[in-house]
């Protein structure tokens, strides 16, 4: 058996089912990994090692023949999300201390799966953000280079993977958050489509583009991820009363016949010439293992950075609306009631935070309302009809990720631009609200490469199919920083 903290979940599901491993042994091998490893990479802000050996002491004792594929496997979930009992700061300021009390759909779903929680991951404040150096606390590192960043808005939860402190995570998704910081740390991320995975318990940031959804290091963990998570929950009134496939089974390893799309203004100008050889060699293994190649163009494209900057803070500015020094979290009192909420807002949300819901004001202001607000949403249809107009043609498509791979730590934070163009290639999807897989596709200058594949409405099976036939062949997945030099 490789050491414990390099099993996958799909590894570590069949020791465990086999009785050579329990997750109290698994559980305490990844604790001691995080002690070891949290001070160089900051990947947590709470670790709940207590509550987490008594799930697992549960889940070994509970262990039927009957027990599912996550039973006993430790995992650890973005601080947006919802955790009864557990802080659950978005990473911000604003939320210092705050318990809920109660959980997130997908954290009571991974826990009826037997699945054991070892803790809150760091985030960019409010998930606003590509670099996770806007929150609050700490400044999460890349495990391939902790002067650089893990990406962003789940760079916790995709540097925790990275580093082998949990074979699985949960991130969400608003323009890239699991896609960008899947590619930056060489690990694999799937943004579901919209409605797919209940957003009940999950803390607001842009509700028309939000999505839940896993990393982890193959195509094969992220299946069994989504299964657990996935389905209707009549709790959120955006989820889709769809019955949840077996994802695992649809694994078949084959692509002949399928027909993949390569839109053309993906590759686009600045990108590193690395990324794109990397993206173009991947977009050659489907080929080679069956897949006809389209090229084609989703002309709207260029779009999409503007539109989801007007309708992304729009969201913000209401959804945030809430945050008042009264009803959460710590209060910055003042003279009068306005003073308080004025002080608990000035001092307490950080400077992006602040940014985003200036813009969402103004574009949501009387008299602007038309001219951006409005032409931004007419937009955001035509992009959507970009992505129907293609999956007419092609089954899914291949494009990069990033444009680059992982920035220095501080590089874009004085820089909003450079840092929202961090996000061209995956935003446009949240927009359609289209699902999308990130699988590990090589390196440029040593640091990961992410190829981004594009799938049809609630056709999660086919990606997944895609991703994992392509890492059948490839070893990018497997490969892992060295850590402990
Ligand atoms: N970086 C984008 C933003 O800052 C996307 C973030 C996300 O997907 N949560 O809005």
């Amino acid at each position: 058996m490789r050491e414990l903290h390099q099993l996958t979940v799909a590894a570590a599901s069949t020791a465990l089912a086999s009785g050579e491993l329990t997750s109290v042994a698994l559980t305490e091998a990844l604790l001691e990994r995080i002690a070891l490893l949290e001070p160089k990479l900051q990947a947590f802000l709470t670790v709940t090692g207590e509550h987490a050996l008594d799930a697992a002491r549960t889940a070994d004792l509970s262990r039927r023949a009957t027990s599912g594929p996550l039973h006993g496997i430790p995992l650890a979930i973005k601080d947006v999300i919802s955790t009864r009992g557990v802080p659950t700061t978005c990473g911000s300021a604003i939320l210092d201390g705050f318990v809920p009390p109660y959980n997130a759909t997908v954290v009571e779903r991974l826990e009826a799966a037997g699945a054991v929680s070892l803790g809150k991951l760091n985030c960019d404040e409010f998930a606003m953000g590509s670099s996770t150096e806007t929150s609050a606390y700490k400044v999460t590192r890349n495990p391939w280079d902790p002067d650089r960043v893990p990406g962003g808005s789940s760079g916790g939860s995709a540097a925790a993977v990275a580093a082998g402190m949990v074979p699985g995570s949960l991130g969400t998704d608003t323009g890239g958050s699991i896609r960008q910081p899947a590619a930056l740390c060489g690990v694999s991320g799937l943004k579901p489509t919209y409605g797919r995975v209940s957003r009940y318990g999950l803390i607001a940031y842009a509700s028309s583009l939000d999505q839940i959804g896993p990393f982890a290091w193959s195509a094969a963990d992220l299946a069994l991820l989504l299964g657990a998570i996935a389905g209707h929950d009549p709790r959120d009134g955006t989820s889709a009363q769809r019955t949840v496939p077996d994802y695992a089974a649809a694994l078949t390893g084959d692509l002949r016949g399928l027909r993949v799309g390569v839109p053309r203004e993906y590759f686009v100008e600045g990108m590193e010439p690395g990324v794109a050889q990397a993206t173009r060699e991947a977009i050659a293994v489907l080929r080679d293992q069956g897949a006809t190649l389209v090229e084609l163009s989703l002309p709207h494209t260029k779009y999409a950075l503007p539109t989801y900057y007007i309708i992304a803070p729009a969201e913000a500015s209401t959804n945030l609306a809430r945050y008042d020094g009264v009803r959460y979290g710590p209060r910055e009192a003042g003279e009068s009631m306005w003073d308080t909420i004025e002080l608990t807002r000035g001092r307490r949300f950080g400077a992006e935070v602040r940014r985003r819901i200036m813009l969402g004001t103004y574009a949501l202001s009387a008299g602007y309302y038309d001219a951006y607000y409005r032409r931004a949403q007419q937009v955001r249809t035509l992009i959507k009809a970009d992505f129907e107009q293609a999956f007419s043609q092609v089954d899914l498509l291949a494009t990069p990720t990033s444009p680059t791979v992982a920035f220095k730590v501080g590089q874009r934070l004085n820089d909003p631009l450079a840092m929202y163009l961090s996000d061209v290639c995956t935003l446009p999807v949240n927009l359609a609200g289209v699902p999308a897989l990130v699988v590990p596709c090589g390196f440029s200058e040593s640091l990961p490469v992410g190829l981004q594949l594009i799938g049809r409405p609630f056709e999660e099976e086919l990606l997944l199919r895609a991703g994992d036939a392509y890492q059948q062949v490839t070893p990018w997945h497997t490969q892992r920083p060295d850590l402990v030099a």
